[in-house]
């Protein structure tokens, strides 16, 4: 019998020669200076780099949210780049889970009722309650923001990012705000997410501590991806101190 050919898997986003330049008044500035990357399905990868290198340029170009200079992203087999802004949004609702720094949730609604918000528009999305049990938190779905932690708000961000099942949940500086040992219970939740439903994660973080619980540490700096690393282990995100 023939062996099947070796292939590679496609990626979930193929990026190439991403460029992003701001102008304001007589200054710019070069945010990206030509990324190519690939990013599959089931990875975690934990995009390092130092304050103002572009990674959040570069995640919310990824994300839909932002059009490079010049350069192409397809995600899935779509082009982003040639998108008009419908399919954007389209994009966004259907295949991308968000998680910023600030939670962003609504203050006169439940946790239950924050990740609802999102349930009631999805596609094909899981029950609300099962989003919040993802993240240990299904017994405080009756909770107002104000009454939940810092931590435990970011948690609820997570579940209603991760309740549409999205491709991939793109997390912008998810511990910024955060302790060091709430920000480990917020990777905790980033952790069991990812086991449960192999969506693939990005994280994005100056916080080279963070690196080691990735699958793949992707470097940028200058707006240029330096280097990256595999880690055959990863290490346990309750393992992790900074
Ligand atoms: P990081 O997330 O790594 O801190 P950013 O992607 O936010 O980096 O920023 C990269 C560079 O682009 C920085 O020099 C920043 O000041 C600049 N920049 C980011 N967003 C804008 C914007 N909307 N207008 C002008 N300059 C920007
Ligand atoms: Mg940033």
């Amino acid at each position: 019998m023939e062996p099947l050919p070796k292939t590679s898997p496609m990626p979930v986003f193929r990026a190439r020669g991403l460029t992003k330049t701001y102008t304001m008044g007589e200054v710019t500035v070069q945010a990206l200076r030509g990324v190519d990357l690939d990013l599959y399905a089931g990875e975690f990868v934990v995009l390092l780099g130092a304050s103002g290198s572009g990674k959040s340029t570069l995640l919310n170009i990824l994300g839909g949210l932002d059009a490079p200079t010049n350069g192409q992203v397809v995600c899935q087999g779509h082009e982003l780049t040639c998108a008009d802004e419908d399919a954007l949004t389209r994009f966004r609702r259907s295949s991308v889970g968000f998680v910023f720094q600030f939670y962003n949730l609504i203050p006169s609604l439940t946790a239950l009722e924050n990740v609802e918000l999102v349930t009631d528009i999805a596609s094909d999305p899981m029950p609300a309650l099962d989003a919040l049990a993802l993240v240990g938190l299904a017994d405080r779905r009756h909770h107002f923001p104000a009454q939940l932690s810092g931590g435990e708000q970011q948690r609820v961000a997570i579940a209603r990012a991760i309740a549409k099942r999205p491709a991939v949940l793109l997390c912008d500086e998810p511990t910024g705000a955060l302790d060091s040992a709430t920000g480990v219970l917020v990777l905790q939740a980033l952790e069991h997410i990812h086991r449960e439903t192999g969506a693939l994660t990005v994280i994005i973080t100056h916080n080279v501590s963070i690196a080691a619980m990735a699958n793949r540490v992707i470097y940028l700096s200058d707006g240029s991806i330096a280097r990256e690393e595999r880690n055959a282990v990863p290490r346990a995100a309750a393992e992790l101190r900074w």
